[in-house]
């Protein structure tokens, strides 16, 4: 059985008389431990789908399928615990919290899960290191380059062990060397884990370096 379903999933975003229609009819599995690529234009629609996987928006219509449950029932309650206890996301910009260290930062959600603070710090350190970043651990996020605030934003989506990470244009903000050297990293580590990852980029060759790519065109996956 896959993972994710996603089943004929429309979404049309509606701004006073303004509708655009953005996906219209989306259809595609992904099984456990497959790292996927969403590929499309700019404007295509693929934060949407992503937005839509990831319980952060409401489809229009279709339903979408996570294990047994599916995600588009689910009361708003409901889906923030899901998110917590299974879902990974790594956005372009890092969304680290400024005021806090790297450390702290791969901590947060493990503390938030109710994990103890001597269990959180000795988790969060194990992840950083897999970054190779336990040196930079004290850290804030000003004090660290691009890269490596990256690399702590992937950390701390690994660090729950969920079952599904989410991940926007990861590397999208770095210079090609860079980008490189995270995405391999990061690829690395959701093989290891045999964790699921969707990748969304316009860069096709990250695209290519995936198990299975999926193309947005004119709202539907095109073959
Ligand atoms: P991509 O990530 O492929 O660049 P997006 O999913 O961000 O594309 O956007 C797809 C389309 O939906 C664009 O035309 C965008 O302007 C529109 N859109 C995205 N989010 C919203 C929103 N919250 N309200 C209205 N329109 C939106
Ligand atoms: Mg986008």
């Amino acid at each position: 059985m896959s993972l994710l379903k996603v089943e004929n999933v429309y979404k049309t975003y509606v701004e006073g008389k303004i509708k655009t229609d953005v996906l219209k009819g989306i259809n595609l599995c992904v099984e456990k431990g497959q790292l996927v690529a969403i590929v499309g234009q700019s404007g295509s629609g693929k934060s949407t789908l992503l937005h839509l996987i990831g319980t952060l928006d409401k489809v229009s219509s279709g339903n979408i399928f996570f294990d047994d449950i599916n995600l588009c029932k689910l009361s708003d309650n409901k889906k923030a615990k899901f998110r917590n206890q299974n879902l990974g996301f790594v956005y372009q910009f890092h969304h680290l919290l400024t005021d806090f260290s790297a450390l702290e930062n791969v901590m947060m959600p493990l503390q938030l899960q109710g994990i103890s603070k001597a269990e959180a710090k000795q988790k969060a350190m194990y992840y950083l290191d897999c970054v190779n970043l336990s040196s930079k651990a004290n850290f804030k996020p000003r004090e660290l380059s691009g890269g490596q605030r990256q690399r702590v934003a992937i950390a701390r989506a690994l660090c729950n062990e969920p079952k599904l990470i989410l991940a926007d244009e990861p590397t999208g903000n770095l210079d090609e060397q860079n980008a490189n050297l995270v995405f391999n990293l990061f690829k690395d580590l959701v093989k290891k884990q045999q964790t699921t990852l969707i990748l969304v980029t316009h860069d096709n060759d990250l695209a290519k370096q995936t198990d299975r790519i999926f193309c947005i065109k004119n709202g539907i996956i095109e073959d």
